[in-house]
C-alpha cells in the first residue's frame, strides 16, 4: 500500500503556526507523508484564524478550495470554534461537506479524525519522530520556522476579556505548559540548532497565575512556573549556543520590571513586545485591557533607566468605540513620549461576537482609517528618528539569508527586530573579503545608513 498523504495549510498567528507543528509531528511520527497539492493529497487538514474579519474569509475561502480541489477535509484552528449566524458551527454552515470540525490547540481530536477517514499506515512503534525527546509533551518535531528560529508556545488561552476580542471565547482560559517541558523543548530547539527563541503566549507575563506559580522541576531541580524564573532559565540554557531568547506578548504588569536587569545583563534580548493598544484610560477601560489602571509612560521610563538598549514594539487601535479625538491625540501624545521602537495600528474593526460591538459611539469608518493613517505617521516619524541613531553603531546581526554565502551581501536582523513583523539589517559585500556568512551566523556588522523600516550595514 502506498503512504497515505495529508495535505496541510497553516494559516494565522504564531501560536497557530506551533498548533500546526504539533500536528504536522504527530502525522510524521506515524509515518503518514505530507502533499504539496491538494489534488495530490488523500486529505487535507486546514488549520485556520478566526480573529478578525479578513482572515476569517481567508480560512473560509482556503476550506472551500480544498474541498473544490480533494473533497476530503478536516478543519482546525481557531475559527473551527466559532458559531455562526444559526448558533450552529460556523465553518458546517459555510462548509457542510467537511469531514471534522475542531476549536485550535486540539492535535489528538485531529489525529482521531484523520485516523477515522485515513487509516494509519504502519507499526505505530516504528519512532519517524525527528529528535524524539523522552518525557516531553511537546518535544520538538516538525517546525514549521527555519532552523535557526523557533516558537516557544508557554501557555494557551487567557484570562481577560478584553471587549474587542474574541480569543477567549476560542482559546479558553490560561492553561500555562508545565515549565519542566517548556525548558525541555527550549534545550532541545537549542541543540537542533536554533539560535533565536521567540516566547510566545497569549499573555507571557501572566505564565504560571492559573497553577498559583506552582514548583515544577527540570533537571531534578526545582524552578517556579512563573516569567522571571522561566526567562532566568532560558537564557542559562540559551549561553552555551550564544542564541537569542524574545519575548512576546508581555503586558506592563509590576512584575515585568524584574526582567529587566536581565535584559540589562544581556541575558535576555532587551526587546519588549507589549500590546498597549491604547493610551487614554477611559479608552483603555472600555477595552477591559489588563494592567488599563497602570502609569504605561512611567513604567517604560524604568525600564529604559534599567536597560538603555531597550527596544519596544507594540500595537494599537485607532477608533475604538466612543475614542474622542482629544483621547486620539493621547495616543500620538504618548507614542512620541514613549519613543515606541517599532509600532503597528489596526483602524478599530468590528469582530463578530465581541462585546465591544455594544458600546456606543461608534466611530464613522473614515474616520478609523483617518486615525489610523495619523497614527501611523507619528510612529513612522519615531521609529526613524530613533534608527538614526544607530548609523555608526556595530551590532551583532543573525544572518536570514545568504545567497552565495554572503560575498555580495546577505540579510539579518538585530535584537531589536523580530522576524515577520520588524525591520531587517540589509547586510553589504563584508569588509574582509575572506568573511563568509550562512543562514543561523551571527556576525557583527556596522551600521552605515537607514532605509525605511531598515537598517544598512556592513559585516566586520
Ligand atoms: S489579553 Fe485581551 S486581546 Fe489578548 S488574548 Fe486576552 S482577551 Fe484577547
Amino acid at each position: 500500500m502506498s503512504t497515505p498523504k495529508v495535505g496541510f495549510v497553516s494559516l494565522g498567528c504564531p501560536k497557530a503556526l506551533t498548533d500546526s507543528e504539533l500536528i504536522l509531528t504527530q502525522l510524521s511520527a506515524e509515518g503518514y507523508a505530507t502533499s504539496k497539492t491538494f489534488e495530490g493529497a488523500d486529505l487535507v487538514i486546514v488549520n485556520t484564524c478566526g480573529f478578525i474579519d479578513d482572515a476569517v474569509k481567508e480560512s473560509l475561502d482556503t476550506i472551500g478550495e480544498a474541498l473544490a480541489a480533494n473533497g476530503k477535509v478536516i478543519v482546525t484552528g481557531c475559527l473551527g470554534a466559532r458559531a455562526g449566524h444559526t448558533g450552529d458551527n460556523l465553518v458546517r454552515e459555510m462548509h457542510p461537506s467537511v469531514l471534522a470540525v475542531t476549536g485550535p490547540h486540539a492535535t489528538q481530536e485531529v489525529m482521531d479524525a484523520v485516523h477515522s477517514h485515513l487509516p494509519k499506515p504502519h507499526d505505530p512503534f516504528t519512532d519517524l519522530v525527528p529528535n524524539p525527546l523522552a518525557g516531553s509533551s511537546r518535544f520538538p518535531g516538525i517546525k514549521l520556522t527555519p532552523r535557526h528560529y523557533a516558537y516557544l508556545k508557554i501557555s494557551e488561552g487567557c484570562n481577560h476579556r478584553c471587549t474587542f476580542c474574541i480569543i477567549p471565547s476560542m482559546r479558553g482560559d490560561l492553561v500555562s505548559r508545565p515549565i519542566g517541558d517548556v525548558l525541555k523543548e527550549a534545550r532541545a530547539l537549542f541543540e537542533g540548532g536554533v539560535k533565536e527563541l521567540l516566547v510566545i503566549s497569549q499573555d507571557t507575563s501572566a505564565y504560571g497565575v492559573d497553577v498559583k506559580y506552582r514548583t515544577g522541576f527540570f533537571d531534578g531541580r526545582p524552578v517556579k512556573t512563573r516569567m522571571l524564573e522561566l526567562v532566568q532559565s532560558l537564557s542559562e540554557l540559551a549561553e552555551p549556543y550564544g542564541a537569542w531568547v524574545r519575548l512576546h506578548y508581555v503586558y506592563p504588569y509590576p512584575s515585568v520590571d524584574d526582567v529587566i536587569p536581565l535584559m540589562a545583563a544581556g541575558k535576555v534580548l532587551p526587546y519588549l513586545d507589549v500590546p498597549f493598544q491604547h493610551s487614554h484610560p477611559d479608552v483603555l477601560r472600555r477595552m477591559k485591557r489588563p494592567a488599563s489602571g497602570e502609569k504605561n509612560l512611567e513604567r517604560i521610563r524604568r525600564w529604559r533607566e534599567g536597560c538603555r538598549e531597550i527596544v519596544i514594539r507594540s500595537t494599537f487601535i485607532a477608533g475604538f468605540p466612543g475614542e474622542t479625538e482629544s483621547e486620539f491625540q493621547d495616543l500620538l501624545d504618548f507614542m512620541r513620549e514613549a519613543e515606541i521602537d517599532r509600532a503597528g495600528c489596526f483602524a478599530y474593526s468590528p469582530v463578530e461576537g465581541a462585546a465591544a460591538n455594544e458600546l456606543t459611539g461608534m466611530v464613522p469608518a473614515e474616520v478609523r482609517e483617518e486615525r489610523r493613517a495619523r497614527f501611523m505617521a507619528v510612529a513612522e516619524e519615531v521609529s526613524a528618528r530613533k534608527l538614526l541613531r544607530r548609523v555608526g553603531a556595530t551590532m551583532q546581526v543573525l544572518v536570514d539569508s545568504a545567497p552565495a554565502l554572503g560575498r555580495k551581501g546577505a540579510t539579518g536582523r538585530s535584537y531589536a527586530d523580530a522576524p515577520e513583523i520588524d525591520g531587517t539589517v540589509k547586510l553589504l559585500a563584508p569588509e574582509k573579503l575572506s568573511k563568509r556568512l550562512a543562514v543561523g551566523d551571527f556576525t557583527k556588522a556596522r551600521v552605515v545608513a537607514t532605509e525605511g523600516h531598515d537598517l544598512v550595514a556592513v559585516p566586520v
